[in-house]
């Protein structure tokens, strides 16, 4: 690589911030210079020791006398920070080249915002940012002249093919699913399934709010409303299709009707990397397609019928305005009611589709007004179970 990259990871400690990190542990040329976690503090511990990075933020202001005695240093320079501040801090520091954006869920939005405020190029994982406030990003982006990379491995598969021809050839994009735990599953059968078997994805290791968007099939409908964003796309110009095995993870289709496909091993470290080294390719961890063995690759269309959320994922980006705050908050509160079996299964994505038919909905919200929308509709989900 030509200079030397320096990096902010703010999430650290979850599943893509650890990708991350063996993507920067493998690869001349980056340099972590600030990481970050919320409850791990032991990990964060360790990542400080091994990267020496400038900063470490622990970003839950409420354990910051514990951790105040934390040694991070490791007998190096290693300066901590707490909470919001201490995120705001890393990720619009002048020193830093690359933001990666990987705390899960509207927490990650506002570091991510500042980040693209200043310039920064982002490596976003956090999708639930663009769903959320996929216009003020954007728009930010131009402002500042920034780029917005993707890392959702889907939409990193989609920017890859892009290159293969110009916006304006652009047909459509096609989004791959596995389908989750529960693609072969009868309807009848999901509104008996317990925490444990939505967590089980059948081929992705992850955080636990994004395998029950797996489970649900929200998590498809959050990158369809995130591909709108990154790429410019209208409701029509997106499709999702089944592919159980996760090796091709999305293509491209042009005027012409040729169809563009990313293929690789299922393993996030490979759109982090990219994301780190665009526009260049460099050799890395990420393994590689061993064909000397025989792959199956199947492709079907999707069940809206069992899996409802795809359809709230159109609707999203049909609408815009503050629908894509409202249905990524009313999600996260109700996984996390699903995740403490307070709610069922099915009962996630009902619930979802209630509380965004019922919001004032607002054509151009203000950062103030996304946040107000996120607060009501959590509120709201909260209601639903209690009623
Ligand atoms: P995770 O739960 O494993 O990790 C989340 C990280 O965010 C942790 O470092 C945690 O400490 C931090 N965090 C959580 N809440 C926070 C808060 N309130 N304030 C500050 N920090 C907080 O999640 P993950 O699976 O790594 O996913 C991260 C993001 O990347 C999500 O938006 C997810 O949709 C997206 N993503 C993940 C994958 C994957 O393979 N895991 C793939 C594509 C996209
Ligand atoms: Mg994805």
């Amino acid at each position: 690589m030509a200079a030397r990259k320096r990096i902010a990871i703010l999430g650290s400690t979850g599943s893509i911030g650890k990708s991350a990190l063996d993507v920067v542990r493998n690869l001349e040329g980056l340099e972590i210079f600030a990481i970050s976690g919320r409850s791990q503090i032991e990990l964060l511990k360790q990542q400080a020791v091994e990267f020496q990075p400038r900063f470490v933020v622990a970003a839950d202001d409420r354990l910051s006398e514990e951790i105040s005695a934390v040694d991070f240093t490791g007998g190096g320079a290693t300066e901590l920070l707490v909470g919001r501040q201490g995120l705001i801090q890393i990720a619009t520091a002048p020193e830093v080249d690359i933001v990666l954006a990987a705390i899960v869920g509207f927490a990650g939005l506002e570091s991510a915002m500042a980040a693209v405020q200043c310039g920064k190029q982002l490596a976003l994982a956090n999708k639930e940012t663009l769903v959320v406030a996929g216009q003020l990003i954007t728009e930010l982006a131009v402002q500042s002249g920034t780029q917005i990379l993707p890392v959702d491995s889907e939409h990193s598969a989609i920017f890859q093919a892009m290159q293969t021809g110009q916006q304006k050839e652009v047909r459509k994009v096609v989004l791959t699913a596995s389908g989750g735990p529960f693609r072969s599953a009868p309807k009848a059968s999901l509104g008996a399934v317990t925490v444990e078997q939505a967590l089980a994805h059948p081929t992705w290791q992850m955080g636990q709010k994004i395998s029950i968007d797996s489970a649900t099939m929200m998590n498809k409908a959050l990158e369809i409303i995130e591909a709108k964003w990154l790429f410019g796309l209208s409701a029509d110009q997106i499709e999702v299709v089944i592919h159980p095995q996760s090796l091709v993870h999305s293509m491209v289709t042009f005027t012409d009707q040729s169809t563009i496909a990313q293929i690789s091993p299922p393993d996030m470290r490979l759109p982090i990397q990219y994301a780190f080294t665009w526009p260049e390719r460099v050799a890395g961890p990420a393994p590689e397609m061993d064909w000397s063995q025989t792959y199956q690759l199947d492709f079907s269309p999707p069940d809206f019928d069992r899996f409802p959320a795809l359809k709230l994922g159109f609707e999203v980006v049909e609408k815009g305005g503050s629908s894509g705050a409202v249905i990524n908050a009313a999600n996260e509160a109700a996984v996390d009611a699903f995740l403490k079996s307070e709610l069922s299964f099915t009962d996630i994505v009902t619930a979802c589709r209630e509380v965004l038919e019922h919001h004032n909905f607002e054509a151009h919200p203000s950062f103030e007004q996304l946040v107000a929308a996120d607060r009501w509709a959590r509120e709201e989900i909260s209601r639903w179970i209690a009623a």
